[in-house]
């Protein structure tokens, strides 16, 4: 299997080759030449599959260049229900991602139980073994560098602690992310994770990030690499789940479902479009967002104009707080039939800060194909939902996961039993949970107290000198 790039003017590559990179060298992303095709009978076998058993049915399938045994070994590493065992209290799990139903037809599919309560934890851990692995192969090191506002540094950080040849230096906003993230991150001692506090705002924090990487010289030199939402290991791994939900929510494999995502950088529905090309039955992929709409707008309109960062709104789902989809493009270029040039001048606009609109084209009909569904949710609406779904069925959801369940019923075909991905856990977003439920979240066992626990981490200003200089004297000591 190899790997070729969006935009059509880069070489292609191996699953290992593309694993500790990021961009194409042409500024595409990279996808399979051809998607692996699932047949009846491996449908069939798989629907009793244990979750890394089918883990490794459907990865063997993308990491063709990683021996299968060393492969299976890594799988088997980390969906252990000892990794997925922080979320619920009365969660399976043994099977790490299981299902709840709500009613005859509409459920959950819960994917938020990993170290740090979100569904980023799926992937992310796969990817920490995945990079040690390649790593210690090629006798190499890594420096991950990144910017977050809270899941994802936290869901990476978990995922490296301790890997043999990874450093993490992660950036945050001092004193902007809520006291649960902080002591989540900050909280960790593993001598290989750095906390740097910047004194800004967290576009401050990114652009420290991308000045850094600007410096190609510092970069290579210092081997700084980064684990953002458009790694394809990250993706791939996510197809996974798709498979378990739906074997979980139907009896045969004649039956259809409905996916309903909560969206940000449109990496987790990207999956479930991926797990569809594949041949698995899905009916209906519904996207979700909240008051940062521009992927409703495009699947509503066919207009896909990303905002500017000033024109972002910080909403309590703060996790899909994103105007401009880093992992669109990938869909992008199957809907135009994989033609490299065309998403070039879509993305050529899209770079020079402008947008571009398919509704008066062929790619419009093209569109209704895919069989996509999309609205959006409002705080008001976010409230609403976390106090229906739990006054009706005793079950309390996080803000994201909450638009997720809005939009889902709202836009499901009727008779597809519909699986709402949750993205989050409720422990993670107190204050919005006192909003609308006048009480607290439960807080998982295992995070009990984390406050209280000593924290390490860098307070520093604003300044890319002084990373480097940082960051330098780490990589030397
Ligand atoms: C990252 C995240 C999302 C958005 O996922 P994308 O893959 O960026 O579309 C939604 N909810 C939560 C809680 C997240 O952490």
């Amino acid at each position: 299997m190899k790997y070729l790039s969006t935009r059509g003017n880069a070489p292609a590559k191996t699953f290992t080759e593309i694993l500790l990179g990021g961009l194409a060298p042409d500024g595409g992303l990279y996808l399979p030449e051809q998607y692996p095709q699932v047949t009846r009978p491996e449908l069939d076998a798989w629907r009793k599959l244990s979750y890394a058993d089918l883990a490794f049915a459907v990865l063997s399938k993308f990491a063709t260049d990683i021996p299968a045994a060393d492969l299976k070994a890594i799988i088997s590493k980390t969906y252990t229900a000892e990794v997925y065992n922080k979320g619920r209290a009365d969660s399976d799990a043994e099977q790490i991602t299981p299902l709840r139903t709500l009613e005859p037809g509409v459920h959950i599919l819960e994917l938020s139980n990993g170290p740090t309560l979100a569904f980023k934890d799926m992937a992310m851990q796969l990817l920490g073994n995945l990079f040690e692995y390649a790593l210690s192969k090629q006798h190499d090191e890594l420096n991950i560098l990144g910017a977050t506002s809270g899941d994802t540094g936290s869901a990476a950080e978990y995922a490296m602690r301790g890997k043999r040849g990874i450093r993490v230096f992660m950036l945050s906003p001092n004193g902007k992310m809520s006291v649960f993230q902080r002591a989540q991150m900050y909280s960790l001692q593993d001598p290989n994770i750095h906390n740097i506090a910047i004194n800004g705002m967290f576009d401050d924090a990114q652009d420290m990030v991308k000045a850094v990487s600007n410096d190609h010289a510092y970069k290579a030199a210092h081997k700084i690499g980064t684990v953002n939402s458009i790694n394809w290991g990250r993706v791939s791994a996510q197809i996974v789940y798709y498979f378990k939900g739906y074997f979980a929510a139907t009896k045969s494999n004649d039956e259809q479902v409905a996916f309903s995502v909560p969206s940000g950088n449109f990496g987790n529905i990207c999956a479930g479009h991926i797990a569809r090309m594949m041949g698995l039955p899905i009916g209906q992929l519904i996207l979700a967002t909240n008051e940062n709409d521009v992927l409703d707008e495009f699947f509503s309109t066919g207009a896909y104009r990303p905002r500017g960062t000033d024109h972002t709104y910080a909403t309590s789902s703060p996790s899909m707080d994103i105007s401009k989809a880093s992992n669109f493009e990938r869909f992008v270029f199957d809907l135009v039939g994989r033609d490299g040039t065309k998403v070039r001048e879509f993305w050529g606009k899209v770079d020079a800060g402008g947008s571009f609109d398919i509704r008066h084209t062929p790619y419009w009909d093209a569109l209704q194909k895919f069989h996509f569904a999309s609205g959006k949710s409002s705080h008001y609406d976010r409230l609403k939902t976390i106090r229906g779904v739990y006054e009706e069925y005793g079950v309390m959801v996080d803000p994201h996961t909450a638009d997720g369940i809005k939009v889902g019923m709202e836009q499901r075909r009727p008779n597809l039993p519909l699986i709402c991905l949750e993205t989050a856990l409720p422990a993670k977003f107190e204050e919005t949970i006192v909003e609308a439920l006048g009480r607290k979240p439960e807080r998982p066992a295992a995070l009990d107290g984390i406050e209280d626990l000593p924290q390490r981490c860098e307070v520093m200003d604003a300044d890319v000198a002084k990373l480097k200089a940082f960051i330098t004297a780490k990589v030397a000591a």
